[in-house]
């Protein structure tokens, strides 16, 4: 009776111990399946160090997606950080890092970014495309981006001699807030002319041809822009002077600084800023504005970017 008792306590005991034993097997089965199968463990298989792994868990989900559908790709966490990042220009970004490795191996991604956002990583006046009409005032016209074919605007009205030297003309929109600003600036004792404002097809073809002739295509470029890829003649752009002063001294009057702190009030916005000569690709031109509205151009002075990197990141991303 004793025996038999001892016997059952036994085979229970043994029951309990497979028990456990299963249990403990399916928990490490379930953990080691659940490693392998973690997006840290892919990620980790990829490549990606423990700290790159911890900040592509913590990015979104379009980057994780892209480190785990793609070999291992270095560039991809400091490229995706930077703040105008655009995803439809990645291969862009990629292909310009690429290029520039040839060179260096120390890559500045900010600058690839800016650089490919404004079409720099091409050469001027090459993979140029048609600019989008439907942005009306806030169309983007630069060394990539062309009005079209021989374009005249519409709403183009003569400038009254009270606010400009010679015959000029300008976009209705665009001389109306000329008023209200040159008005301002009255009060402020402050005199601000136009100087230049619409230019048709056929005069800007004239100069850029003439300086082509006189000296060579490189040169004629530096200094005039081809015939529907410029500003002026959209209307929208204007060269300011006040008295006694011209083209580059103009940076050194009350006339500038008045504009510096108040033109996008207006909807002005300074279109060639000092050091961003390779992302316009114009030289520094403190006379040179251009008409936006004043809700974009403010947005555009409060941004400190140029038009061309505005309009890449803020109105024309997807
Ligand atoms: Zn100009």
């Amino acid at each position: 009776m004793v025996y038999k008792k001892r016997n059952i306590r036994k085979e229970r005991v043994f029951a309990l111990i497979g028990i456990i034993l299963v249990i403990i097997l399916i928990i490490v089965g379930i953990c080691t399946y659940k490693h392998f199968t973690s997006t840290e463990y892919k990620l980790g298989k990829i490549g990606y160090s423990e700290k790159e792994i911890t900040t592509l868990l913590k990015a979104e989900d379009k980057v994780l997606n892209k480190a785990l559908d793609n070999e291992y790709d270095k560039h991809l966490i400091p490229l995706t950080k930077q703040k105008y990042f655009i995803w439809k220009n990645f291969d862009k970004y990629k292909k310009e890092i690429n290029k520039r490795l040839e060179k260096s191996n120390k890559i500045n991604y900010k600058d690839v970014v800016t650089k490919v956002n404004v079409k720099r990583n091409y050469n001027y006046y090459t993979h140029t495309e048609k600019t989008n009409m439907d942005k009306e005032n806030a169309i983007l016209v630069n060394k990539y981006y062309s009005l079209p074919e021989k374009y005249k605007p519409e709403n183009i009205v003569d400038v009254s001699n009270w606010y400009s030297y010679g015959n000029i003309q300008l976009k209705k929109d665009a001389y109306e807030a000329f008023k209200k600003m040159f008005n301002a600036a009255k009060k402020d004792d402050i005199t601000i002319i136009i100087n230049s404002g619409y230019r048709t097809y056929e005069i800007q073809k004239e100069t850029y041809d003439q300086y082509k002739t006189w000296y060579d295509e490189e040169y004629a470029d530096g200094i005039a822009a081809r015939p529907d890829f410029s500003e002026h003649q959209t209307g929208l752009a204007l060269d300011i002077i006040t008295y006694n002063t011209k083209g580059k001294d103009f940076e050194n009057t009350d006339a500038f600084k008045w504009l510096q702190n108040n033109a996008h009030k207006y909807g002005f916005i300074l279109r060639y800023p000092k050091g961003k000569e390779d992302i316009t690709g114009y030289s520094y031109e403190s006379w040179h504005y251009r008409y936006l509205g004043k809700e974009l151009a403010t947005k555009v002075k409060n941004s400190g970017l140029t038009y061309d990197e505005y309009y890449a990141y803020y109105l024309d991303k997807e």
